[in-house]
């Protein structure tokens, strides 16, 4: 079987890209492992799917070339996606900071992609394993269902995060195959771990959740940060462990609206105790564990500058090395992925293999926590629609 086009992966960058290319009138074959399409979009959102975010521009993005994914987010806005969405009558709101969530269900977005995939009948294969793919004068991409040919070829094939969702490797391999670099692939917007003895020091703060300022070098995140069995998580910290590599310092400002030394100060004569001032501003439990392990607690007055101005310090500039992350079975998306200074940032498509284009998270271009990972997978494969 021939088509003009054939995309290997039935998620939200293949869809698109499907969709994309079917109006242009070429014929496509979107290829897929697993049994259903589009898991990812229907997990996203936690059922609701953040679909975009208005704020969508290259630095939210993280890239060894960060100035790639400025052309195809200029050339396929939130706007527009939106206006996908609106012709759909898919009702939909904004969370925070720009995040576009559907107000019903994401399965509501994966039967917009399907319609507009069956209006320029697209044909679908799932449950069909790609093998090998080979280039002659065209591509020929072998399952185990048959071999099927295209003159070009779209991967499609996502990151590595949620093996049982069907993510695979393959995608990084195919680029090898052809001789194109991958930037060393890692989990991202991942919870990270402490290491054995801190574990031991905060568990029992597991569930304890605070407002706080995460850096790791130099990008910091403002947001909420969770204690968890082992380790930490939370919006902010998911954030910046997408920067963090081993032996990394993670750096936590606790208190991000105040100095909590001026409030020493002017509370320099209290006979408070440390434990009770804390409480003011964190959980009780929280404030006793911190005391518990980095002071004794006792009255503000009995306290000496030098010991103010560090304790002051800590809460401000909480540090900590983590032992590693929760993993690929945990991590939202894979950092890294193929080295975006093989592709052209016009068309997706591989400098050195004519009609080979890379879509979505297979891709080095990892969007911030928000709706920008979608918003990545439709503007990539709305920009490799337009050529392949
Ligand atoms: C729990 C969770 C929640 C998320 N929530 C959001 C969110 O709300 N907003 C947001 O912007 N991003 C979110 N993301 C990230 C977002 O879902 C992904 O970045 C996006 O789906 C990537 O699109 P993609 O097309 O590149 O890959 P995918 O959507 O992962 O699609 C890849 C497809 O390729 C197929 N495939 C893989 N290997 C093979 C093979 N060997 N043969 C054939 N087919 C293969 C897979 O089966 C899959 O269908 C979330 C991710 C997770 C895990």
């Amino acid at each position: 079987m021939k088509t003009d086009v054939i995309i290997i992966g039935a998620g939200a960058s293949g869809l698109m890209c499907a969709a994309a290319c079917g109006k242009r009138g070429r014929t496509v074959l979107v290829l897929d492992h697993a049994e259903r399409m589009g898991s990812k979009v229907l997990i996203s959102g936690g059922g609701r799917c953040n679909f975009t975010n208005v704020n969508a521009s290259s630095e939210h993005y993280l890239s060894a070339n960060p100035h790639f994914c400025r052309s195809a987010l200029a050339r396929f806005t939130p706007r527009d996606f939106l206006a996908l969405v609106e012709k759909h009558h898919i009702r939909y709101y904004e969370k925070e900071a720009g995040q576009l969530f559907c107000a019903g269900s994401s399965r509501e977005i994966l039967a917009m992609l399907k319609q507009e995939c069956d209006a320029r009948q697209v044909q679908f294969l799932l449950k069909h394993g790609v093998a090998a793919v080979q280039k002659d004068k065209d591509f020929s991409v072998t399952t185990d269902h048959g071999k099927f040919r295209a003159d070009s070829l779209v991967i499609a094939t996502g990151g590595l995060s949620y093996a049982n969702l069907g993510a695979t490797d393959i995608g990084h391999r195919i680029a090898k195959q052809f001789g194109l670099k991958v930037v060393p692939p890692k989990p991202a917007l991942v919870p990270l771990l402490l290491t054995s003895g801190d574990q031991k020091a905060f568990r029992e703060l597991a569930g304890i959740s605070l407002d706080a300022v995460v850096s790791c070098g130099k990008k910091s995140f403002r947001g909420n940060i969770l204690f968890t069995h082992r380790g930490l998580s939370g919006p902010a910290i998911l954030q910046a462990s997408s920067y963090w590599n081993k032996g990394d310092r993670i750096v936590i400002d606790l208190l991000p609206d105040r100095s909590i030394h001026d409030e020493f100060q002017d509370k320099r004569e209290s006979r408070t105790t440390m434990q009770n001032l804390l409480s003011g501003h964190f959980p009780r439990r929280f404030a006793q564990t911190w005391c518990d392990l980095a002071l004794v607690s006792k009255p503000i007055i009995q306290y000496s500058d030098k010991e103010l101005r560090r304790i002051a310090d800590q809460l401000h500039a909480w540090e900590i090395v983590p032992g590693g992350n929760e993993g690929y079975t945990v991590a939202d998306v894979t950092a890294g992925g193929v080295d975006t200074r093989e592709l052209s940032s016009k068309t997706m498509e591989a400098a050195t293999v004519s009609g080979l284009y890379f879509i979505g998270e297979v891709m080095d271009v990892t969007g911030e926590l928000g709706g920008y990972n979608l918003h990545w997978a439709w503007a990539s494969g709305h920009a490799a629609g337009e050529f392949a």
